[in-house]
């Protein structure tokens, strides 16, 4: 299945599309539907200044934008956030949705769901329900999370999201905190009869850059944890368990990016609470003046802004991209990624080895092999936080 570039830090895997300003339909549509949220996972993708955008579009809005990205090809919606269970219109919109046509997809932390809610959300049409977890241990899970009653909560939603005969998707990020309970993630996953197991590495956006040095693992951490994820896979088959797990490695070690979201601006679009229209859930941090659904069509805004059009096609790269033989596959990286790291969003992804900047991800991995695991350093994503970083 397609991963969904939710908050909870998982990157998009989708069909790659890609020549010079030509673009495909918006496949994919992401509302996020809020960034309010009661946990406050260190690792979050949501913009660290979140604290000080406007408020959030209107239930009529919403469906509006869901009926125009119908209307252009959409066939997936995911309600996202923060945490998409605090608006209190949800089950409308999963409703409004589902007459449009779409296959539904409720990304969420699972605090705040209860059977109740569960079995109206299957009435008004949702498919798919992807809990997210922090970690295998309840400790752990808890300390991440900021709640004292997370861990047994997402325990009993996932059970439930089994009973009322949902897909069982479980979505855990893994850092130098989890990574070595791997064996324990999966055997979790297995007693709750999981059919999908997102094991994604975590990416370094939003509060994740904040926290970097806390949570990038070694790389021995990480070559053990695939290991190990090759062995159940293995042991499990032989067992018949249709279980599938999917180990995300994280950019930083590899030689090479990931296209960014297959392609800018082809598959994809993201819409945040605050209506900004973007090409790819990170995009907001990029010096890029993206429209808002209140202000344009989202036709106009997939097909000419101006936003949606600066990364189509390759005029844009520089050296070494514009002469590389694989620009056709990665499209240069991660666009917020050579941004965060070098300043300059035209730069190459520093993940790729023929970057000038390719040492910044090398001394980063290298740092890793340092830290000491200190709780005490994250910076977690909630309000108070938020508004320190919104004052600058
Ligand atoms: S704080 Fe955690 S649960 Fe809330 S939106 Fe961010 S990653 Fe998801
Ligand atoms: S130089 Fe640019 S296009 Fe070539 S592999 Fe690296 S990031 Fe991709």
């Amino acid at each position: 299945m397609a991963n969904t570039g939710s908050p909870c830090n998982a990157q998009p895997t989708l069909p790659i599309i890609s020549d010079d300003k030509a673009h495909g339909q918006p496949l994919w549509l992401l509302a996020e539907l809020t960034y309010k949220c009661p946990l406050q996972c260190p690792y979050c993708s949501n913009p660290l200044d979140f604290s000080d955008f406007g408020g959030e579009l209107t239930t009529q809005q919403w469906l509006d934008v869901f009926q125009q990205g119908r209307d252009l090809g959409a066939v997936q919606l995911g309600f996202s956030g923060g945490e998409p269970l605090v608006r209190q219109d949800l089950i409308q919109l999963i409703g409004g949705a589902h007459e449009m046509g779409y296959y539904t997809n409720l990304i969420t932390s699972g605090v705040g769901l209860n059977e109740h809610k569960m079995a109206e959300f299957q009435q008004a049409g949702l498919d798919h329900i992807q809990v997210s977890f922090q970690a295998s241990d309840e400790s752990v899970n808890n300390m991440l999370s900021g709640s004292k009653k997370a861990f047994e909560q997402k325990l009993k939603m996932a059970k439930e999201v089994k009973a009322q005969g949902y897909p069982m998707v479980l979505n855990f990020v893994t850092h130098r905190h989890n990574i070595d309970r791997i064996d324990r993630i999966i055997e979790l996953c297995v007693e709750l009869d999981a059919d999908y197991v997102e094991l994604a590495t975590c990416q370094y956006y939003g509060w994740a850059y904040e926290n970097v040095e806390q949570l990038l693992p070694t790389r021995a951490q990480l070559e053990r944890a695939e290991r190990i994820t090759n062995e159940y896979r293995a042991k499990l088959a032989a067992e018949g368990n249709p279980i599938k797990l999917i180990f995300v490695t994280p950019d930083y070690y590899e030689e090479r990016p990931k296209g960014c979201m297959n392609g800018w601006g082809q598959v994809f679009l993201t819409v945040t609470p605050d209506g900004k229209a973007l090409p790819c859930h990170s995009a907001r941090m990029l010096p890029i003046e993206f429209p808002n659904v209140t202000e344009m069509s989202l036709q106009a805004i997939w097909d000419t802004s101006p936003g949606f059009n600066h990364f189509r096609g390759n005029t844009w790269m520089k050296e070494p991209c514009r002469s590389c033989d694989e620009k056709e596959k990665d499209f240069g990286g991660c666009h917020c990624q050579a941004f965060m790291l070098t300043g300059d969003m035209y730069n190459a992804d520093p993940v790729c080895a023929k970057s000038e900047h390719h040492h910044l991800i090398e001394e980063a991995r290298e740092r890793a092999e340092a830290v000491v695991n200190n709780p005490d350093e994250f910076t977690f994503r909630n309000e108070r936080n938020s508004k320190v970083f919104a004052k600058g």
